[in-house]
């Protein structure tokens, strides 16, 4: 007996599997350097392991309800307040296992087989996937200028009647690229007219350099946030050095929201109660360690831009935001794969193949391990690539 067409079709998430392979050499004893991460190294805010620590400690973890316990809603929406600068109601909120479960089951609630979800490439390895779990198609859109930073008019030569939703990540993985508040507001007015689920994925959004700060979508749509067809998605996962906590959330239409959390009911249930706990801790607690968090990237960016601008041959993208480079090593070698294997088994340095995020001939680089790390592993690959240099 075979299995389904979905097992089939969907792949490993590779960035997870690179995570197993850097710890399978290390057990080893390999001098591995990973730059394909995707998690801050710093410590969980001491408030958010202290609530989860008095939950634990009162022996009373139970079920929480579908969508997310109330002490949490309540500081989503005092994010939404602070951030968003919208009012929302318990019943436009969402706690999910993660941003990806937020987003996998807003797609569930949005999409029928066969239609479409359009987002900007180089994108999340996921959304590909994603897209193919709920049997929609998924159609990534490369700007036709080159860049990372998408046009409406790419977007909009590439919608059709199939076009369910949109999905923006900005601050972007893997690129690191801001889209300016010029194109949100573009993307949403363009949404709204057609009557387009607009998905905002920002999991990076405070995690913006020079001086950059987060852009609001509800701050461009003309509608009150049950006309809007918008989804705002967020998680305490990056921010808070929180990835193993898995709480994440949405904000969006009661309608859309009561969809989503009757799929997620009969998914996962509500997320766990101890870590939704641990979420309001961070939430609710002192903020000094998303600033200081922010300042170290900044810095390993520079870090990572100066020492790849002494590589002969590499075309660099100053990132804007995130914890990720997309560097253009085409002129070495234009299959990424076989260039991360190459410098995984020469010089075990780990790095994601553009390829996964759409783009063949880039590398995504992570920084956010230290500044040593940052500055073997770029060594490493300098003597892999240019031995002469
Ligand atoms: N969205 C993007 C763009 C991401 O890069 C990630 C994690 O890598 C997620 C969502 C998932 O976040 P979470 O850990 O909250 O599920």
């Amino acid at each position: 007996m075979s299995l389904s067409l979905i097992a089939k079709t969907i792949k490993a998430s590779p960035t997870l599997a690179l995570n197993e392979k850097a710890a399978i050499l290390r057990e080893k004893g390999d001098p591995v350097i990973h730059l394909g991460g995707g998690e801050p190294k710093s410590r969980a805010p001491m408030d958010a392991i202290l609530s989860a620590v008095n939950m634990l400690n009162s022996g009373e973890v139970r079920y929480a309800p579908a969508d997310g316990i109330p002490e949490l809603k309540k500081s989503i929406i005092r994010y939404t307040e602070e951030f968003y600068h919208r009012k929302v109601n318990p019943e436009n909120v969402i706690a999910s296992s993660g941003a990806k479960q937020a987003i996998m089951v807003a797609l569930q609630a949005i999409l029928n087989p066969q239609e479409e979800v359009i987002f900007p490439a180089p994108y999340w390895v996921s959304y590909p996937d994603m897209a193919r779990l709920v049997g929609a198609i998924p159609v990534p859109v490369l700007p036709e200028d080159g860049t990372f930073y998408p046009r409406l008019k790419d977007i909009e030569m590439r919608v059709g009647s199939y076009t369910k939703a949109i999905i923006i990540n900005s601050p972007n993985n893997p690129t690191g690229a801001m889209y300016s508040e010029e194109f949100i507001a573009d993307i949403v007015d363009f949404c709204e007219r057609r009557g387009i689920y607009l998905i905002m994925d920002d999991i990076y959004h405070r995690l913006v350099f020079d001086g950059r700060k987060p852009i609001s979508a509800y701050d461009y749509t003309k509608k009150s946030v049950e006309e809007s067809k918008l989804l705002i998605v967020n998680g305490v996962s990056k921010q808070y050095a929180m990835t193993g906590f898995r709480i994440g959330w949405a904000v969006g239409n009661k309608k859309l929201i009561e969809a989503m959390a009757n799929i997620q009911g009969h998914q996962t249930s509500g997320p766990s109660v101890l870590l939704q706990k641990a979420a309001v801790g961070a939430l609710n607690g002192i903020q000094s360690s998303v600033e200081s968090l922010r300042v170290t990237l900044e810095n390993n960016r520079n870090v990572l831009v100066d020492q790849l601008r002494s590589f002969d041959g590499v075309k660099v993208h100053v990132p804007d935001g995130t914890f990720y480079l997309f560097a253009d090593f085409s002129a070495y070698e234009k299959d990424s794969q076989k260039l991360s294997n190459y410098l995984i088994d020469k010089v075990m340095v780990l790095t994601v193949p553009g390829k996964e995020f759409g783009l063949d001939g880039h590398l995504r680089i992570s920084y956010c391990g230290t500044i040593k790390d940052i500055e073997e592993g770029i060594e490493r690959m300098k003597w892999a690539l240019d031995p002469n240099s």
